[in-house]
């Protein structure tokens, strides 16, 4: 049978359905009404909808023409049948013939067999296939392409009557939706804890609310004023003198560029706006269908540009609706997980730490900034949880677990169960660890270990009594600079020097000088766009460079430590006549200090980080012009591997318990002994019982690490025999022709001795 004209036929289809949805009629004769109207609209003698259960059967929730005792009967398994195969590709099916299809499957109870023409399109949100809605003729024909595209359109509204949770009313009991289905997914655990709590999306999604137009021309208009504006801001970044020639950040704008300027994008917006969407629903409805197709996709290449893509249209979303909020602040849950792609060290400072209990990334490796931030604030943090922020919604429940590496979404309660008792198993180790808090750090051999925490915050400062360390040796103390909206001054920097130092009653704080650039960004401190940051105008290099920024710190910590021992060290030290450089500078400001009558620190212990590989050619000059050394264990291995610690394709491809790199840092142990200088490392390894104990074969006897660490640490050390442990290592060390890898011969002897790792 042929159809009758299209052209206004969608528009006046999505005014009726705007209109179903707006009369208060419970969900199930909502539904029916809503298929009756499209099957009348379009002509079809059949139009039915099918619901995707979170046990992945779709169940047909509703029909136009087919038997109604068929409803909520008629099942079928995603890729089975018709539906179930457009539930899976989450592409369309048109057929002229539907029973000659290979995986046409005969439903009896449905009295489908009389109608041989099929057109199906999944019902999508976000990317995910929620359901598919299909129409049938008689008549053997083939629906035309706007057909199908009205189908998908009208497919949009039935997404957002099922988003809104009306349908779960009329489900069985005992079944869920598949939106609401659990999901665990199954990452690295990038900082231990358990979090129980509620999803909040760093990048939250717009929710487009207005979905039908009144008039499609002015949508046209007001699509192509967005496409201008987010072309032109697109040319400006390229244009830009600081975006290098090449690179990931310039690939990453041409591929926004090469979609923004996408005739095919455009078109298929613009159709959806003819079919009565308004702009901002037209971009979703395109910017679902492609990311549900490209979800499917296994290259990660083409995966990347699919973030890419995705991060465009939210773009155009937000120059349409005008939305650009954040979730921090207002509607904030007290139990938030963050999710998030990707992101800064300094946007997880942006959140109220208090509400935080865990953070979820989708990219991001063991030692990148924003989670060594986390560790520093002790939330839970699982990494590379592929498809994380796509299967989430703002407010959804979530554990994160970041022992195993694992996280769940929408939990039923027996994990949640589960999960409750492991959080108070934990508690009760905990308590164990407490319990260890003043007992002396002291291996069975009888080897003192002084075991420091790293902070950067004052919120970290309690820590210090809790976990009975030695003192901070490791003081961040760019993290102030981070969350700070303008350049602390001199006086602010003085105040929290001095209150840290309070604070730490008499213990000592080793304070690292700035360590920005790179991705340690500080908004108010305009720095180029840099290919390398990592090797860039960072750290010490930066302060060298800017005097005043030093010298005002410099004078901070003389003021805050008057009458009191200040230790302090440079970061990323590469020659040793930055030292001197350094040094001059802090004379002019004791000398500046004491004309003017101040008081001066009783002591100064000056130390340099051992985190560029140059100073290992540098390390008895380097030993004889400062007080003590610390080894940035995460910054000398990625320097020492060429691998970015930062980029998890790479981080942990190299072990840090290799041969390489424990050969270089008993080098350093080594070289400390002869120089008679005191020595420690405050990199991530020393926080792991089994790298720690690794360190403390090597030689180490200080170790600096996050506050959580410090107990099962000193579990180990108790139970270690150092002297038989170096013995056992050196020999592995200096084998030609090794068998067996360091990490397993460590934890071997881990195992054969009792040692808890
Ligand atoms: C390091 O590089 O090991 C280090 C402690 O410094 P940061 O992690 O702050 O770069
Ligand atoms: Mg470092």
């Amino acid at each position: 049978m042929p159809m009758r004209d299209l052209s206004a036929g969608p528009r006046v289809l999505l005014r009726r359905l705007r209109e179903l949805m707006a009369e208060p009629l419970d969900p199930q004769e909502r539904l029916d009404r809503i298929v009756r109207q499209i099957a009348s609209n379009m002509v079809a003698e059949v139009c039915s909808v099918y619901v995707l259960r979170s046990d992945g059967v779709l169940e047909l929730y509703a029909t136009e023409g087919l038997n109604p005792e068929a409803v909520h009967l008629s099942q079928l398994k995603m890729g089975q049948g018709l539906v179930g195969t457009i539930a899976a590709s989450a592409q369309p099916l048109n057929l002229s013939d539907a029973q000659a299809h290979p995986a046409f499957r005969y439903l009896p109870e449905t009295g489908e067999e009389i109608y041989h023409s099929f057109l199906g399109v999944p019902i999508l949100r976000a990317g995910r296939t929620l359901g598919v809605l299909v129409v049938q003729n008689k008549a053997s024909r083939t629906y035309r392409e706007d057909e199908v595209e009205a189908l998908e359109t009208t497919a949009m509204v039935i997404a957002e009557m099922i988003a809104t949770g009306e349908l779960k009313k009329i489900t069985k009991p005992g079944l869920e939706l598949d939106l609401t289905r659990p999901v665990t997914i199954e990452g690295d655990g990038y900082n231990e804890g358990i979090g129980l709590g509620h999803v909040i999306l760093h990048e939250p999604r717009v929710v487009v609310t207005n979905l039908l137009n009144e008039d499609a021309e002015s949508e046209v208009r007001r699509l192509a004023e967005a496409l201008g504006s987010l072309r032109i801001s697109i040319d400006d970044m390229l244009s830009r003198r600081d975006v290098a020639t090449e690179g990931e950040h310039r690939e990453v704008l041409e591929t926004y560029r090469m979609f923004a300027y996408d005739q095919g994008w455009v078109r298929r917006m613009e159709e959806a706006i003819h079919n009565g969407l308004t702009a901002e629903a037209a971009v979703e409805k395109v910017q679902s269908d492609t990311k549900a197709r490209m979800m499917r996709l296994t290259d990660p290449y083409l995966r990347e540009r699919m973030h890419d893509f995705d991060d465009l249209a939210n773009r155009l979303l937000r120059q349409l609706t005008g939305f650009s909020g954040r979730s921090i602040g207002e509607g904030m849950p007290a139990d938030a997980i963050i999710f998030a792609r990707a992101m800064g060290a300094a946007e997880l400072l942006d959140y109220p730490r208090e509400r935080l209990r865990g953070l979820v990334l989708e990219d991001g490796a063991v030692t990148s900034h924003v989670v060594i931030v986390a560790r520093a604030m002790g939330i839970p943090v699982v990494g590379q949880a592929v498809g994380a922020v796509a299967l989430a919604e703002n407010g959804d429940a979530a554990i994160i677990d970041g022992d195993d590496g694992q996280l769940h979404l929408r939990p039923v309660s027996d994990v949640l169960k589960a999960y409750e008792e492991k959080v108070r198993l934990r508690a009760r180790r905990q308590e164990q660890f407490r319990a260890l808090r003043d007992v002396d750090p002291v291996t069975k051999d009888g080897k003192r270990i002084s075991l420091m925490m790293n902070a950067g915050l004052i919120v970290d400062l309690p820590h210090l009594p809790e976990s009975g360390a030695d003192g901070i040796g490791l003081f961040r103390t760019e993290l102030q600079f981070m969350i700070a909206s303008t350049m602390p001054k001199l006086e602010e920097q003085e105040a929290f020097y001095r209150n840290v130092i309070r604070q730490a009653g008499g213990l000592p704080v080793t304070f690292r000088a700035l360590d920005i650039g790179g991705d340690k960004v500080v908004s108010y401190f305009r720095a180029h766009e840099e290919e390398n940051p990592a090797l860039g105008w960072r750290a010490i290099r930066l302060s060298l460079d800017r005097p005043g920024l030093l010298r005002t710190q410099l004078r901070a910590l003389l003021r805050a430590s008057a009458d009191a021992e200040l230790r302090m060290m440079l970061p990323m030290v590469t020659e040793v006549a930055e030292i001197h450089a350094v040094r001059d500078l802090l004379q002019k400001e004791v000398q500046h200090l004491s004309k003017f009558g101040h008081s001066l620190p009783r002591k100064l212990q000056f130390g340099a980080m051992l985190e560029v590989p140059a100073l290992m050619w540098q390390l008895d000059e380097l030993m004889a012009e400062v007080d003590f050394v610390s080894v940035g264990s995460n910054d000398l291995f990625q320097f020492s591997m060429a691998a970015d610690r930062g980029n998890a394709r790479v981080s942990d491809r190299f072990d840090m318990l290799g041969r390489p790199f424990l050969r270089i840092l008993r080098d350093i142990v080594r070289a400390a002994e002869r120089n008679k200088t005191p020595l420690t490392l405050c990199g991530e390894m020393a926080g792991k019982p089994l790298s720690a104990m690794a360190l403390i074969g090597l030689g180490f006897r200080s170790v600096s690490m996050a506050p959580t660490s410090v107990g099962p640490v000193k579990a180990m050390l108790l139970s270690l025999d150092a002297d038989r442990l170096t013995e056992t290592l050196n020999a592995a060390l200096d084998d030609r022709q090794p068998r067996e890898p360091v990490r397993e011969l460590l934890m071997r002897f881990a195992a054969e001795n009792g040692i808890p790792v």
